[in-house]
């Protein structure tokens, strides 16, 4: 190896050789920056839905953001409710109005659940073991 080394027109090959890697190091750190950048702006886009006020968790899953459309909400955990004319601003005053109302004479987080009769329609429930209490709100 060190024989074929000392002819110099070997090394100058080497040394292009050497040049390429580099340079294909490089390139691949820059791809790995630009794909660190666009996870960076993913999620700043997650953080900004979060922060957005016509968005409105989940009562019940507290997971995922509720869909409120004029004549329903739902959410990906099977709630599935009829309004009139909701919106996602007048649902989060109404579960922010129960949660507060209710804070006030009991100190214990109420459940959120779905009810259903066999004819009656969907409805969400604000119920507490605690203070023995329930409340429907849509
Ligand atoms: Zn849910
Ligand atoms: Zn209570």
């Amino acid at each position: 190896m060190e024989q074929v080394l000392e002819d110099p027109d070997e090394l100058a090959v080497l040394e292009e050789i050497q040049q390429e890697l580099i340079l294909q190091e490089q390139l691949v750190f820059e791809e790995y920056e630009r794909s660190l950048r666009f996870d960076e702006e993913c999620l700043n886009a997650m953080l900004d839905g979060l922060d957005a006020s016509d968005r409105v968790i989940c009562p019940v899953c507290r997971k995922n953001n509720l869909t409120v459309k004029a004549h329903l909400v739902c959410c990906q955990c099977g709630l599935y409710i009829s309004t009139q004319d909701m919106t996602e601003g007048k649902l989060r005053s109404l579960l922010e109005s129960t949660l507060t109302e209710h804070s006030q004479r009991c100190l214990h987080s109420p459940e959120f659940t779905v009810t259903s009769g066999m004819e009656e329609e969907a409805s969400l429930l604000m119920s507490c073991s605690v203070c023995d209490s329930w409340m429907i709100l849509l």
